[in-house]
């Protein structure tokens, strides 16, 4: 098969590159981004390079990086704007493929396998895109080129800002092997801490790794971790358009027998979320409300919803959120025959991400929708039954 070649597109400091944008004079200066005005709760969405030398992180408390820094300037976020920019990078991306998978309001991965012919290399459109971007928005971004997804957002990670990265299949270990393995795309922090307690501490590391072993450690996962690592990762780039909005996603369930516990009802939730949130999430959205369904043997049917602030698209989230709702208007008088949920008031979930980062929330909601992409991953290959949550088994 002929290599695919895919670019990862990353804006830097999209938030604050854009509030800058209309700040010229303070370019120089160190500036954040922050959440909330109100400085107990405020924390930094986004920083400048110059601010970045002081130490300043993103998702600390604003009043912690003043500290660093006492001539910190702060301004609030503008969600419009990063929209706008975030709809005129994507329209550049199009001059060069229709394959384009958003990931977040500020990256996308493209794929340009087919658009070789006419533009050159990966490298070449890489850098035409960047060049374009700076010119046309005044941001600049950091490119990532490779064969596969994986790699791709690897790359653009690796120099920042204004730079682009290959990783070729020829020598990509002489280039990535030393970096350490939670640069990888779904190592995540608890993933990393286990596998450093054995000594795998670079990517080269896990690659020489026993199956066997790695199952041992992480399950399942740790055998997909190493075949990232190895350069196997051949997901493709999936389009998702912004315009097509299902109202909602719902999903119920009869199983063979009457329900007759609470336990059954959150087992079931969990996995009904875990579909309804694959759904959304590969349309870009957030469910702010919930709909919960119940049917009873008697067939005595209910439903009742609630409306919530933080959207979110994170499975165990929408499900306690179910949960929640269930205990409230449901005292198991008779079994159910059926129950079903239903993820309502969706919208667009990059405006969402960003607004409930004041609350630092979605933090954990960020971690959750990894491993729940990386499931995903695992159930698409060899289906539903070889990987569940633990809290389902
Ligand atoms: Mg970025």
């Amino acid at each position: 098969m002929k290599d695919r070649t895919i670019l990862h597109c990353d804006l830097n400091n999209f938030f604050a590159s854009v509030s800058l944008l209309k700040h010229k004079e303070l370019a120089n200066k160190p500036v954040t981004v922050c959440g909330s005005t109100e400085e107990r709760h405020g924390i930094v969405l986004a920083k400048n390079e110059a601010a970045k030398k002081f130490g300043v992180k993103t998702a600390e408390v604003t009043w912690q990086a003043k500290l660093k820094c006492p001539g910190l300037i702060v301004l609030p976020p503008e969600y419009d704007e990063y929209e706008k920019y975030s709809r005129a990078a994507r329209s550049i991306y199009e001059r060069y493929t229709d394959i384009i998978e958003p990931f977040g309001i500020d990256e996308c991965w493209l794929d340009v396998t087919g658009s070789r012919l006419l533009f050159g290399s990966g490298e070449e459109i890489a850098y035409k895109i960047k060049e374009t971007i700076k010119s046309e928005l005044g941001c600049t971004i950091s490119v990532g080129v490779s064969f596969n997804k994986v790699f791709a957002k690897l790359g653009s990670d690796m120099k920042k800002p204004d730079a682009v990265t290959v990783i070729p299949r020829e020598n990509f270990m002489e280039i990535i092997g030393d970096l350490p393995l939670g640069d990888l795309l779904f190592a995540g922090r608890k993933t990393v801490e286990k596998l450093n307690r054995y000594g795998i501490v670079t990517i080269n590391d896990i690659t020489l790794c026993d199956d066997i072993m790695l199952k041992s450690i992480l399950g399942i996962n740790g055998v997909w971790l190493k075949r990232y690592a190895m350069g196997l990762d051949n997901s493709p780039v999936t389009p998702v358009s912004r315009d097509y909005m299902p109202k909602s996603v719902g999903r119920s369930v009869t199983p063979p027998a009457d329900i007759t516990d609470r336990e059954t009802v959150w087992k079931i939730f969990i996995e009904l979320s875990e579909s309804v949130c694959r759904q959304l999430r590969q349309k870009g959205l957030a469910a702010t409300g919930i709909c919960v369904h119940t049917r009873t043997s008697g067939l005595e049917v209910k439903e009742t919803s609630r409306s919530f602030k933080n959207g979110t698209n994170c499975s165990i989230t929408l499900a306690e959120k179910a949960m929640e709702l269930f205990d409230e208007v449901y005292r198991f008088g008779s079994p159910l025959r059926s129950v079903g949920l239903r993820a309502i008031n969706l919208k667009p979930k990059d405006g969402i991400a960003i607004q409930s980062d004041l609350f630092g929330k979605d933090l954990y909601d960020e971690k959750n929708e990894v491993i729940e992409e990386s499931i995903i991953k695992v159930r698409e290959r060899f289906g539903n039954q070889y990987i569940k949550r633990c809290r389902t088994l």
